[in-house]
C-alpha cells in the first residue's frame, strides 16, 4: 500500500466497472474518499442503484477501506435532458451519428460533471476529483481525452483559485487492463463484486449472469465489458 495522500478525494462514481475501479485506487491512496453521482435523467435508474450497492458492498469486502470512506452526494443534473437529445436519456437506440459520434454521446458532459464535481469538492473540502474516464477505449467523446482533461484541471484550478487536480486512473488502460488494476487493488474479493453489482449496459438489463457481470451481451458497453474480461482472463 502506498504512502497515504492526507487529502480528499472526490470520485465521480456512476456505478459502474469503470468508476468502481476509480474508487478502490482512490480508497487505496487517500485519508478521506467521498463519492459524487449525477442524476441526469438516464432512461435506466438502475444505474443509480448500483451506485449504493456497490458502496455498501464495498465495505464489507474491502474493510481496509472502510474508514476511509465518507459521504456520497447525488446532484441533480436532468436540465442535460433539455440541451441534449441522446440514446441515454430517451427510448433510442444506439447508433453512430454522422461524424462518428454514437448517439450516447452528451455534449461536455464530462465538461460540465468536473465543474459541479470541482464546486462541490471546494465546498467539502476536496482538492482532487478522480473519474473513470479513458482514452485507450475511446469512443470518440472528446471529453474523455487526456488533454481535454488536463485543460479542465487547469481551468478549475485557477477558476476556484485553489488547486484542483483531476486524476484519472484508467486513461491509458485497455478493459482488460482495468480488470487487472481491479484485481491488484482488492483481489478476488474486488473482482466478484465488480461482477455481481456494477452496471454497464447501454440498455439497461440486469439479465443472465456472464462470466463478466449482468447485462444484455449485446450492446457496446456489454461488448466492451466482455471483451476486456475475456483479454484480462486470458
Ligand atoms: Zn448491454
Amino acid at each position: 500500500m502506498p504512502d497515504t495522500d492526507a487529502r480528499t478525494a472526490l470520485v465521480l462514481f456512476s456505478g459502474g466497472q469503470d468508476s468502481t475501479a476509480c474508487l478502490a485506487w482512490a480508497l487505496e491512496r487517500y485519508a478521506l474518499v467521498e463519492t459524487l453521482g449525477f442524476d441526469y435523467g438516464q432512461r435506466h435508474r438502475i444505474e443509480l442503484a448500483c451506485r449504493l450497492t456497490v458502496r455498501s458492498e464495498l465495505l464489507k469486502t474491502c474493510p481496509q477501506w472502510a474508514s476511509r470512506l465518507g459521504d456520497d452526494h447525488l446532484l441533480d443534473l436532468r436540465l442535460l435532458g433539455q440541451i441534449s437529445d441522446t440514446a441515454l436519456t430517451r427510448d433510442r437506440a444506439i447508433e453512430l451519428q454522422a461524424g462518428g459520434l454514437p448517439n450516447t454521446f452528451v455534449p461536455g458532459r464530462n465538461l460540465l460533471f468536473l465543474t459541479y464535481a470541482a464546486a462541490l469538492a471546494y465546498r467539502r473540502g476536496a482538492s482532487v476529483l478522480v473519474g473513470g474516464m479513458c482514452e485507450t477505449d475511446y469512443s470518440g467523446y472528446p471529453d474523455c481525452r487526456d488533454n481535454t482533461l488536463k485543460a479542465m484541471q487547469v481551468a478549475l484550478s485557477l477558476g476556484l483559485d485553489t488547486p484542483m487536480v483531476v486524476e484519472t486512473p484508467l486513461m491509458w488502460l485497455s478493459k482488460a487492463q482495468t480488470w487487472a488494476l481491479s484485481h491488484l487493488l482488492g483481489g478476488d474479493a474486488l473482482i466478484e463484486l465488480i461482477i455481481e453489482h456494477t452496471h454497464t449496459c447501454y440498455l439497461g438489463q440486469r439479465g443472465e449472469r456472464h462470466a463478466w457481470g449482468h447485462g444484455c451481451g449485446q450492446c457496446p458497453a456489454c461488448e466492451l465489458r466482455a471483451a476486456g474480461f475475456a483479454a484480462w482472463r486470458r
